[in-house]
């Protein structure tokens, strides 16, 4: 069974898709490098909220076939 499942949720600009954005540690916005629309991280992430569900859907589902798979390896060894 795998045991790294981390993969990094890209977020999304609102306004043109971008992915791409600037963050500095002491401002608690970013900007997004193409179109320029800066946003709060809270505003950000509200706008990627459909989307994070889908990646966390899509990660549950991952876990759980790869569980199944190795339930059935284990009960094909024990025949
Ligand atoms: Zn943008």
């Amino acid at each position: 069974m795998k045991s790294n499942y981390d993969r990094s949720i890209s977020m999304q600009c609102p306004t043109c898709g971008s992915e791409s954005f600037e963050h500095s540690e002491d401002n608690p916005t970013v900007s997004c490098t193409r179109c320029d629309r800066t946003m709060t991280k809270d505003e950000l992430r509200e706008a990627n909220g459909s989307r994070i569900e889908e990646e966390l859907d899509a990660l549950k589902a991952e876990v759980l076939s790869d569980v199944r798979a190795d339930i059935s390896k284990m009960f094909k060894k024990w025949k």
